[in-house]
């Protein structure tokens, strides 16, 4: 099994999540393992404390041993389950395809201190300690990596058969829903919404969802761009009713505005999250417009000594001209290599990294790379009715993002294209037969 998330782009960070890595530091971590590695280690007693044991957290610890690090690394984590993978939630494991995705990584041997099970209840920058249930837990580098909780419908928390999907509890509990068939009615036609309703319908449940927006994923796409996905959800059989306002929700129906009453045997929620970041009430670190942690280009947060990364942090990025909080798999896999090397006193480059992300939904492979807020032309790439497409975004006559429907090849090339700032003939880019590659000036 793949532990390591889903499908990704192969032209990078395919085979670099953390159950790659247990080919880096050996069983008997502290040993100097090269000469390079020697020269790079640190104070044996420096502390390392890492909050969130998610893909970010997780791969802190990794990078942080991978690079060197010989202090001790303590990675807390509030969910009791060995750390796993989220992708596969709303995909492999939600359909019982498979058991969990705990990640491959074999901490004693890294000598990766796990406390699972541990929620960090405060942050006290000036003392160099967080709060635990079991007493503070002193720290000369401290990393949050505390990750994003799913914004919840106002007025639900106490109905019966209201899911969220986040967690491993969450793809346990509804699990039967599926394997019972019942019906399913799903707030939100974003990226989760999409998966959920896509493995629910093949399980054989029916499924309505219903979206505020004119159309599916409206936070995230132009409306030209996400029209064609309207369609994939009647192709699949399920009924996607937008400009849907959720009034209420009573046990076994949800109520919309307009009056409607929609059975529900059961309920999910995909309106989006926001970072987790609650536990800094109070410790002074900087946070942003949606209650990120305010990092710079390092992932270092506000106060000394910490860094943040993951879903839970914002960075400036100097390529898109902007702060961006990036809530997707890839991200929470670049940001860490930056935060061990920050830690280890090395300079490493800025992090900007193009954003990159993948979504399994209605039999489709979606992928983007990119960030296309500051675009100025798009242009098609094949037939958005068709099975396989692409979106490219220009700014300037360069390639600034591409979304690709069933075109791995497209994103591959264009991901790199976008990392070189290249320069685009826009006729040639058009034409879906010729590779993107060959469409630069
Ligand atoms: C169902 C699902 C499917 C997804 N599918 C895709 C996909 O197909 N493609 C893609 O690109 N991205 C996908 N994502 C997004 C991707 O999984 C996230 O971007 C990634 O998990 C972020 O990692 P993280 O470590 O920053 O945060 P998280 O994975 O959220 O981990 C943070 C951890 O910190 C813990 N924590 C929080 N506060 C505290 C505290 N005070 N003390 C101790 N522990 C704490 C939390 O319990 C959590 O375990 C998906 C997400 C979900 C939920």
């Amino acid at each position: 099994m793949d532990v390591t998330g889903g499908p990704r782009d192969q032209s990078s960070g395919a085979g670099h999540g953390p159950g790659a890595q247990t080919d880096g530091p050996s069983g008997d971590y502290g040993d100097p393992v090269s000469e390079q590695t020697q020269q790079r280690t640190t104070p044996a007693g420096r502390r390392v404390v890492v909050v969130g044991a998610g893909m970010a957290g997780v791969q802190t610890a990794v990078a942080l041993r991978e690079q060197g690090f010989t202090g001790t690394v303590t990675l807390i984590g509030a969910e009791p389950h060995p750390p796993y993978d989220r992708p596969p939630l709303s995909k492999a494991v939600l359909l019982g395809k498979a058991d969990g995705a705990a990640f491959d990584v074999d901490f004693a041997a890294l000598g990766i201190e796990l406390r699972l099970g541990e929620e960090v209840r405060a942050v006290r920058p000036a003392d160099h300690e967080v709060d635990t249930a079991s007493g503070p837990v002193p720290y000369d580098a401290l990393v949050l990596a505390t990750g994003a909780e799913p914004i919840r419908l106002p007025g639900t928390e106490d109905v019966p058969g209201v899911h969220l999907l986040r967690t491993l509890d969450d793809a346990e509990r509804l699990r039967p829903v599926l394997a019972d068939q019942r019906d399913v009615v799903v707030v939100g036609a974003g990226w989760i919404g999409a998966e959920f309703a896509t493995a629910a319908r093949e399980a054989g449940c029916a499924v309505t969802v219903v979206e505020a927006a004119d159309r599916p994923l409206a936070g995230a796409l132009p409306a030209e761009v996400a029209a064609p996905m309207t369609g994939w959800y009647a192709d699949a059989g399920v009924v996607l009713r937008t400009h849907a306002r959720v009034a209420r929700v009573e046990p076994g129906t949800v109520v919309l505005d307009d009056g409607t009453r929609l059975p529900a045997g059961a309920v999910v929620v995909g309106v989006g999250a926001r970072p987790a970041t609650g536990v800094l009430t109070g410790s002074g670190i900087a946070l942003g417009a949606h209650g990120e942690i305010v990092a710079d280009d390092r992932l270092r947060a506000s106060a000394p000594d910490v860094h943040a990364v993951g879903d839970c942090a914002s960075f400036p990025s100097a390529r898109y001209g902007e702060r961006l909080l990036v809530h997707h798999w890839d991200n929470a896999l670049q940001g860490p290599r930056t935060v061990a090397a920050d830690i280890l006193g090395e300079a490493p480059v800025a992090y900007d990294p193009v954003p990159y992300f993948w979504s399994e939904q209605f039999g489709r492979f979606v992928q983007y790379a990119g960030h296309h807020a500051g675009a100025d032309t798009f242009l098609w790439r094949g037939d958005p009715a068709g099975p396989a497409w692409s979106v490219c975004w220009l700014r300037g006559g360069r390639l600034v993002a591409l979304l690709a429907v069933g075109r791995p090849r497209d994103l591959a090339q264009g991901r790199r294209l976008i990392e070189a700032g290249a320069a685009m003939d826009p006729a040639l880019l058009a034409d879906h037969a010729r590779p993107l590659k060959a469409a630069t000036l």
